[in-house]
């Protein structure tokens, strides 16, 4: 969800006349956009505003801005730590980050603007995607839910859900531009319809995804347990755009530690969702957030999540250990574990997880799968002369190029021919390579100029004046 925020503060700042500083040239104007959900935010914020200070006084006129969580958290707090910053944005008001450059370049003074609440769906604001193939569609923003251990309800809000209409036009402008996969976002996304009081609404939604012509695969993260109703699992297995790919997050397999993390379903629940999800698509693969050392978590508690980890047979699980998080009802719980215990459970989770999934993903050799070409997938792909890209089931797949050297965006079918614990290999020769308009769109953008950033496909939320904003995060949460 951040990745696809900083997609809309470039969409934002080229829309207002910025341009991407080349490397190595001196930027003008540095954001930096915030995350609140992993350990250390802080200390990575202060210290990178550190390091930008003696470039900002190297360098007249730069300005430096922050958004995200972290800033939607500590306010007026950044300036007066780091009074060489010029602009901060909260959660909610991404869209206003053009106008509070230019209103601090022209009082020369900082601009602090942090809202309470969500004014315009940031799905309406300019976005400058990344990628020519794939792309991130927000279907709602917010939590209602109130896990223990989870900043995003404090600093998102509660949900609010897009209209299904808008969320399609979008799907459908995007396909129009080239765009093959679309991922359907939200922080808790199959609880969408929740605000407009449908709760079968996202399995019609990804139903209307498949009506989409030019659509070919529809992902979407990351889903509840609790709201993962048979008529999501149905609508996936009989869509065939749906990919056969479910990132499910645990947490704990333990009924005691759900109970604390206030996570409302419990072990037997989420293994049969994952029974019923594999007997309506056996070619499925099902991954998960897993959070070790939860405050109070007991020997039993942890061996009960292994349980759930061997009989769930994840195709691969993102892993963290519980660390505080000021503002949160459980940095505050009795029973916090020592790190060493922690450590120690983690490796033992890891080490079984890296079983399961190798052997998992040995079954898959033998197999052909039509796999949709990336960029930047594979880091060795320049040394092993292998290009990289993902299976239906959002495998990593490593293959090696015939005579005719697919783009990104196109797809080949391949016969997997080697499992390894994280990614697939096919070294044996492709077996289909079409060329797709996706292929084409990666094309157009390498040959000519930046591409503009697309405005919005109308729509959202009512707007009332100024449109606002959202923050960002890179890497995997471990929240929903
Ligand atoms: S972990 Fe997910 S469901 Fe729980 S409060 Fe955070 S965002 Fe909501």
């Amino acid at each position: 969800m951040n990745v696809h925020d900083s997609e809309r503060l470039s969409g934002l700042l080229e829309s207002a006349g910025y341009a991407r500083a080349g490397a190595g040239e001196e930027a003008d104007v540095v954001v930096l956009n915030t995350c609140a959900v992993r350990e250390n935010a802080d200390n990575k914020l202060y210290g990178n505003l550190g390091h930008l200070a003696p470039r900002k006084a190297a360098h007249p006129g730069m300005q430096i801005a922050v958004g995200g969580c972290l800033a939607q958290k500590d306010k007026g707090e950044i300036v007066r730590r780091a009074p060489w910053v010029d602009v901060v944005f909260g959660t909610h008001n991404l869209g206003s980050l053009p106008a509070l450059l230019e209103r601090a370049r022209h009082n020369a003074e900082a601009e602090v603007e942090i809202l309470d609440s969500l004014e315009v769906f940031p799905s309406t604001l300019p976005t400058r995607r990344e990628s020519a193939y794939a792309a991130w569609v927000s279907v709602s923003v917010g939590c209602n839910n109130t896990c223990t251990f989870c900043i995003v309800p404090a600093l998102r809000g509660k949900e609010k859900d897009r209209r299904p209409g808008d969320i399609l036009a979008e799907v459908e402008a995007l396909v129009a531009e080239g765009v093959l996969e679309v991922t359907l976002l939200g922080q808790n996304v199959n609880a969408y319809g929740s605000e407009f009081g449908d709760r079968y609404a996202f399995g019609k939604l990804l139903r209307a995804c498949g009506e989409i012509d030019g659509l070919e695969r529809v992902r979407f993260t990351s889903p509840h347990p609790r709201d993962f109703t048979d008529d999501v699992i149905a609508a996936m297995a009989e869509t065939p755009n749906v990919m056969p790919s479910l990132h499910m997050p645990l947490q704990s397999g333990s009924d005691d530690v759900l109970r604390r993390m206030r996570r409302s379903y419990r072990q037997e629940r989420y293994l049969d969702i994952v029974r019923k999800v594999r007997s309506a698509m056996p070619e499925a693969a099902i991954t998960t957030d897993i959070i070790v050392g939860f405050p109070g978590e007991t020997d039993e508690d942890f061996e009960q999540t292994l349980h759930v980890v061997r009989e769930a047979r994840f195709s691969s699980a993102f892993t963290f250990q519980y660390s505080k998080r000021p503002g949160t009802p459980a940095a505050d719980m009795d029973g916090q574990i020592p790190k060493r215990v922690v450590q120690e459970r983690y490796e033992r989770l890891i080490a079984l997880q890296e079983d399961v999934s190798w052997s998992e993903n040995k079954a898959q050799v033998g197999r052909v799968v039509d796999v949709l070409v990336a960029e930047g997938e594979g880091r060795k792909d320049g040394e092993t002369r292998r290009l990289s890209g993902r299976a239906p089931d959002n495998r990593l797949v490593h293959f090696a190029p015939g005579d005719e050297t697919p783009r990104p965006g196109d797809l080949v079918r391949v016969e997997l021919t080697y499992a390894a614990p994280h990614h697939l290999v096919s070294d044996a020769p492709v077996r289909g390579l079409r060329r797709t308009r996706a292929g084409d769109a990666w094309e157009a953008r390498q040959a000519g100029p930046s591409v503009p950033a697309s405005r919005s496909v109308g729509l959202g939320m009512p707007s009332l004046g100024v449109p606002a904003p959202l923050p960002a995060v890179t890497s995997a949460c471990a929240v929903d």
